[in-house]
């Protein structure tokens, strides 16, 4: 059983855009594992054998533990065997919490945040999420879990966070571990790092941070005045 499952798309998905969150939860004490569903071998940079490798330093670095799966980059979509390939990640791992990108973006072919398989795997967690806790299944022969929240990350530009995580602290060691994704650090022009700093001031200022990583959750969030006061 772990606290935290988090569903990447490509090697650097997860922790390009919700790493310092993640590591921050580890800090804290959290378990968490990151399932990765291809290799990254459709990209750009970097061949499928150094994705694969500085998978596992970002993963060593920040303490996550490493599922890869067998997908094929670009290949990544909404069908039954596939939902049941994801909830069975779920129903061995059974966490708490799952992180996926988020399932939809109207963003241009220039934007990276809107990579099919991105909006392809959060609607394959949702789905799978869902049949993970169902009894009659047959195809899935682990015991049903029912995981209690999905939170997306990769939010499009159009959707304002409704969560964000205050990572402030932590940007030095996150980008220590984003710098494990050496292949890809050729990215905007060598500015992909400023770049994903940028994002994490733009989420602070929402919050009056100075570095945040944003989330939505879609159901409503049970809190107690406490939390406000
Ligand atoms: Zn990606």
């Amino acid at each position: 059983m772990v606290d935290i499952l988090v569903f990447g798309p490509h090697p650097d998905d997860a922790e390009f855009s919700m790493g310092a969150s993640l590591l921050k939860f580890i800090r804290e004490g959290r378990t968490a594992t990151l399932c990765v569903l291809t290799r990254g071998e459709s990209g750009t940079y970097g061949t499928p054998e150094a994705r694969e490798e500085e998978m596992k330093e970002a993963c060593r670095k920040m303490g996550v533990n490493l599922e890869m799966l067998q997908f094929k980059d670009c290949q990544i979509f909404d069908n039954f065997a596939n939902r049941l390939t994801l909830a069975g990640v779920i129903r061995k791992h059974c966490p708490r919490v799952i992180f996926a990108p988020y399932h939809t973006n109207h963003g241009s072919h220039l934007d990276g945040t809107a990579h099919p398989d991105h909006t392809a795997t959060g609607i394959l967690v949702r789905s799978a999420a869902r049949y993970a806790k169902f009894k009659g299944i047959a195809e899935l022969k682990q015991k049903p879990w029912p995981t209690r929240h999905l939170i997306y990350y990769m939010l499009p530009k159009s959707l304002k966070p409704n969560l964000v995580v205050d990572v402030s602290d932590y940007m030095t060691e996150w980008e220590e571990v984003a710098s494990s994704h050496q292949s890809q650090m050729q990215l905007r022009s060598g500015a992909v790092l400023k770049y994903l700093r940028d994002v994490r001031a733009m989420y602070g200022m929402f919050a009056g941070r100075q570095y945040a990583e944003g989330f939505f959750i879609e159901e409503p969030v049970v809190f107690d005045i406490d939390l406000f006061l």
